[in-house]
């Protein structure tokens, strides 16, 4: 079965909530297409002496409501299709989470883990040095993505301060603490996503604790998640990477033994943690078993987390998905087949533009600390987002239980009224 890209089935998603809410049809155009896409040669040296050209890409979706704002992502996959896909989640994200910005997204179709500390540093200022002329604190802000990270946004903001003999904190988010960046923007995906399950779980008069829960994708936002959904009284029974993964039907206790593991190992799979031995030979007491990337969306569980890439949850492997709920942490994670079955099947989907609009949210209260000067603490930063989160999912909720359609469906039209209503922030 050919499938769409994510770009048509965006698209696929903003026609239908365009007609739920009558949008006018010029902002119908605006949102159509993006305001504008930027993409970039960038040569570099590699330590062995040869040079190597890549493509980077950014896409600015559309600023009505602020800068531009959404990560970058360095990985194979990455091209336009997908960049303006993610940029035009971007746009519907900050809406819902009601932060003053538009939706940008891009990166470098490379793979960061074949690349030298080295080599990863000069292709990540070559890509600042193309950008800095479209990108900047009341312009265009980037922020980590997939195989992106705080050490990345640091070299994008030095290279730019130095491209533009400014200071420009605000430049990028989810820069490291010393260098700017807020308390709390790591864990903010995942905390994020855990609030807006309890909020939409609240709602439906279900229970978390006790819930058992398989998490695809063990990076920033999965780990995080997963512990935050332990805190909450979550049995996490399953966890895998693009390498594979475990299964432990009874539950997997020591998250930080098992980020210890991957961060030693390069992977999830085989980290079977009984104290600090994590190997194999604790298979059997524990009662696991290995799983790979995709068995992890097909366990008997009760929460489903996609936190990987998009279109993991397909036409092809939706009738085999127990959970009663899935929680998006990726973008994009479900095609709209896939997504119609689970609909038509009752099971309740908690969309990625709700589900994983908490490190946006963070993002903009960092990018508000460096443009007023302040530093906010920890607690303050969990607080603000606790209430943002929590007012989103109500408002998504709200819309869906009223207008009886699905938490996607809802999401899409609470994000077209705000933009059509102007009002931002
Ligand atoms: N890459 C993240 C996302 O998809 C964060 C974007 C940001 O903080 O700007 O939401």
């Amino acid at each position: 079965m050919k499938q769409e890209s994510p770009w048509e089935e965006a698209k696929r998603n903003l026609e239908a909530a365009s007609e739920r809410v009558s949008l006018d049809p010029l902002l119908l155009a605006r949102l159509s297409e993006p305001d504008r896409i930027i993409e970039v040669s960038l040569p570099i040296r590699m330590d062995d002496g040869k040079v190597k050209t890549f493509r980077g890409f950014r896409v600015q979706h559309n600023d009505l409501r602020g800068p531009y704002k959404g990560g970058l992502r360095y990985h194979p996959k990455v091209d336009m299709l997908e960049a303006k896909a993610l940029a035009f989640w971007m746009t519907m994200k900050c809406a819902i989470i009601d932060v003053p910005f538009g939706g940008g997204k891009g990166g470098i179709a490379v793979n960061p883990k074949e690349l030298s500390e080295d080599e990863l540093e000069r292709l990540t200022r070559e890509f600042a040095r193309k950008l800095a002329p479209v990108i900047g604190a009341d312009l265009d802000v980037p922020a980590p993505d997939v195989n992106t990270n705080a050490k990345i946004m640091d070299w994008i903001r030095d290279e730019y301060e130095k491209e533009t003999h400014k200071s420009a904190p605000g430049v990028v988010t989810g820069k490291s603490i010393e260098n700017g960046g807020s308390e709390g923007r790591a864990e903010a995906t995942g905390l994020g996503g855990a609030i807006a399950l309890s909020s939409i779980l609240r709602a439906q008069g279900k229970e978390m604790r006790g819930a058992t829960v398989a998490i695809q994708g063990f990076g920033n936002v999965g780990s995080y998640l997963a512990r935050f959904l332990q805190k909450a009284g979550c049995v996490i029974v399953a966890l895998s990477d693009s390498k594979g993964g475990i299964y432990i039907p009874r539950g997997i206790s020591d998250l930080s033994a098992i980020e210890a593991c991957k961060a030693r190992s390069g992977k999830v799979a085989g980290c079977y943690c009984v104290g600090s031995v994590c190997d194999l030979s604790n298979m059997e007491s524990l009662g696991g078993r290995d799983i790979s990337p995709d068995d992890t969306l097909t366990l008997p569980v009760d929460i489903l987390v996609p936190a990987a890439l998009e279109g993991a949850i397909t036409e092809e492997n939706v009738d085999k998905i127990q959970a009663g709920v899935v929680l998006e942490m990726a973008n994009g994670p479900t095609t709209s087949g896939a997504d119609a079955i689970l609909n038509e099947r009752g099971v309740t989907v908690i969309p990625d533009i709700l589900a994983n609009s908490g490190g946006v949210a963070v993002s903009y209260f960092e990018w508000y600390q460096n443009v007023r000067d302040e530093k906010w603490t920890k607690e303050k930063v969990f607080a603000a987002l606790q209430e943002r989160m929590d007012a989103a999912a109500a408002r998504v909720n709200e819309s869906a239980t009223t207008r009886q359609i699905s938490l996607r469906e809802a999401a899409y039209v609470v994000a077209l009224e705000k933009l059509s209503s102007g009002d931002v922030g």
